[in-house]
């Protein structure tokens, strides 16, 4: 399917691997040039020699921690306007909820909510001026079923769905879409260190760590970075526009509701 969006510009944060490399994947696939950010230097140029090499599209990297204001800022000034937005940054360590600090949820707060939003007021606005825009946010399936080890990432990622929900609805007149994807469990580094993390707490092997949770979803398996960036790419395409403020969760049936 041509998704009519060749020749657009987008911003990918977090993705020098992962599902934000899946994102930026897809979307050079359709032809959008790109800037994307991850913190390591040499991932990051990595990533974006092997993405403009493999799909025929520039795409500048920029080594910055999105999740600070300077960083935003050097990602901002490499990028000039968007037409695209892919919001993404690492998630929050897993723990008990007795034990978080004010610290702690500030620095989730800036890392999952804070930061989405400080990147959609900066290109939002310009996007509506253009009459076209495209926002995803990474979020996660724990705004809609609670993932108790995972206390820091529900709050800041329900906060931001709220924002989503309200702002979405004042900008989509202007011809800007913005949406949720909610990842379930898929194969990435973050799922390995959740795997990592099941097997020291429960004293098994990693591999039966991750038998047993696959076995929590109905499909079996895992998801993985293209399926997730596909659905991505789609959110951004011309044919999504009527697509507003929705939370869409990509986690194999896992979470058992009706809708
Ligand atoms: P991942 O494989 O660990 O990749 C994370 C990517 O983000 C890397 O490119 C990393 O590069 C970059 N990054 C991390 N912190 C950053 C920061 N502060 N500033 C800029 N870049 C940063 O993670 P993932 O699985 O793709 O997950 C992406 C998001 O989805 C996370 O928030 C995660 O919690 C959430 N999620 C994932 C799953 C899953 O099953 N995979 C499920 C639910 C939710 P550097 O380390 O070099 O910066």
């Amino acid at each position: 399917m041509d998704l009519g969006i060749r020749g657009k510009r987008g911003l990918v944060c977090a993705a020098s691997r992962g599902l934000g490399r899946g994102c930026a994947e897809a979307l050079a696939e359709a032809g959008v040039d790109l800037v994307i950010n991850s913190r390591t230097e040499a991932d990051i140029t990595r990533t974006a020699e092997e993405i403009a090499r493999r799909f025929g599209v520039s795409v500048t990297p920029v080594a910055a921690d999105i999740t600070t204001e300077d960083g935003r800022r050097r990602v901002l000034d490499a990028l000039g306007q968007a037409d695209i937005l892919v919001n993404n940054a690492g998630g929050p360590p897993p723990g008990s909820w007795t034990d978080w600090s004010r610290d702690d949820f500030i620095r989730a707060l800036d890392a999952n909510l804070l930061s989405a939003v400080a990147l959609m007021q900066a290109l939002v606005p310009a996007m509506m001026g253009r009459g076209w825009g495209r926002v995803v946010n990474i979020t996660s399936q724990a705004v809609r079923s609670p993932i108790p080890v995972l206390g820091l990432s529900n709050t800041a990622r329900t906060g931001l769905t709220g924002f989503v929900a309200g702002m979405s609805r004042q900008v989509a007149g202007r011809g800007v879409c913005v949406n949720n994807l909610l990842p379930g469990i898929h194969a990435t580094d973050r799922a390995d260190s959740l795997d990592k993390a099941v097997s020291a707490a429960q004293g098994i092997d990693i591999e039966a760590a991750r038998r047993q949770r696959q076995a929590a979803i109905p499909a079996g398996i895992y998801g993985t970075a293209e399926d997730f960036g596909a659905t991505c790419a789609f959110l951004c395409s011309q044919q999504a526009r009527f697509i507003v403020g929705q939370n869409i969760l990509l986690d194999g049936g896992a979470v058992n509701v009706t809708m």
